[in-house]
């Protein structure tokens, strides 16, 4: 099973190019999809997702047109939006209940037992009768995953998950999506490198409307190998570093700047080597798109 884009475009009313000509093949298994904010992103989710129309482009999970053969694609399609904020004074019950009944189970038994296994799965069985306005950001979360993941779908859309949760959920959030991906295509949507490290076999990075790299990390990571360079500077000396060097990122550290360059050569002037990690792969990509950024 792959889901493939070809050549999506999409430019809003106000003129903004959100997608631009994007072409992606995304295999079975956990995919990272990585860009800052504004990148597309989530217009790309929401159009794979049926919620948006595209200008241009096409979209297959298999031999299924997802853009023109809607219903067939609802069926299969699990999709966790980024504010889950819908419904709050229904029963967590009923309303996965209502959800599995939109997914095409007619059954009420089957979806009976489905609700409490789906309930179960995510550790929400004993609060079946409480409302989602009364949870906590990861109660919410895992909730979010029990609707995407009703119904056995083969695609999964995670927009942006992990924003607001404490380190504790957001393990357990990771746990669980991790086990999504063994059977389907999960697409995790997100600005944070750490989310795509951990959990994602094959990734690409998006920005400002188009596709920068896909591939696997490792491969990614492959290419700035022995290029990645070190050094920690005052802060008032990084508009001089600026102008000398191709800076891919600053991190404030006991006050003084550590700061990354990507370098063919040793760079030499105090710069020391060092192992590159995935973040130095999207920030050398973005870098020449965005402003930078300091972390
Ligand atoms: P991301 O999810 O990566 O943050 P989005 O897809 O939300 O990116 O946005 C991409 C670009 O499209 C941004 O410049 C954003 O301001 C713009 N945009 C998003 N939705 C709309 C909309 N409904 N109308 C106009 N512009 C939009």
């Amino acid at each position: 099973m792959k889901l493939v884009i070809k050549n999506l475009s999409k430019t809003y009313a106000n003129g903004v190019s959100a997608l631009q000509n994007i072409s992606l093949t995304i295999p079975q298994g956990m995919f990272g999809l990585l860009g800052p904010n504004g990148a597309g992103k989530s217009t790309l989710m929401r159009t794979i997702a049926t919620l948006q129309e595209a200008d241009s482009g096409s979209v297959f999970l298999d031999e299924i047109d997802v853009l023109n053969d809607k219903q067939a694609i609802r069926e299969r399609l699990g999709y966790l939006p980024q504010d889950f904020g819908l419904y709050p004074r229904i029963s967590t019950e009923t309303l996965l209940d209502h959800i599995a009944q939109m997914k095409g189970i007619g059954n009420k038994g089957e979806r009976k037992e489905l609700v409490a296994s789906t309930l179960n799965k995510v550790n929400l069985y004993k609060e079946r009768k409480k409302s989602l306005g009364t949870f906590s950001g990861g109660m919410r979360q895992r909730f979010g995953i029990a609707q995407a993941m009703i119904g056995n779908p083969s695609l999964i859309i995670v927009d942006e998950p992990t924003a607001g949760l404490d380190p504790a959920e957001r393990n357990r959030f990771y746990n669980l999506l991790s086990e999504l991906g063994e059977n389907t295509i999960v697409i995790l949507s997100t600005h944070i490198v750490e989310d795509v490290n951990t959990l994602c076999s094959s990734m690409a990075v998006i920005c400002k409307g188009s596709v920068l790299m896909q591939g696997k990390p490792k491969e990614a990571l492959d290419k700035v190998e022995g290029k990645i360079f070190q050094k920690a500077i005052q802060k008032s000396q990084l508009h001089e570093y600026r102008e000398k060097y191709q800076v891919i990122s600053t991190k404030l550290h006991e006050g003084k700047l550590s700061l990354r360059i990507e370098s063919d050569g040793n760079p030499g002037n105090g710069f020391e080597q060092v192992q590159p990690d995935l973040e130095d792969v999207y920030f050398s990509l973005i870098s020449t798109k965005v402003d930078l950024i300091t972390i």
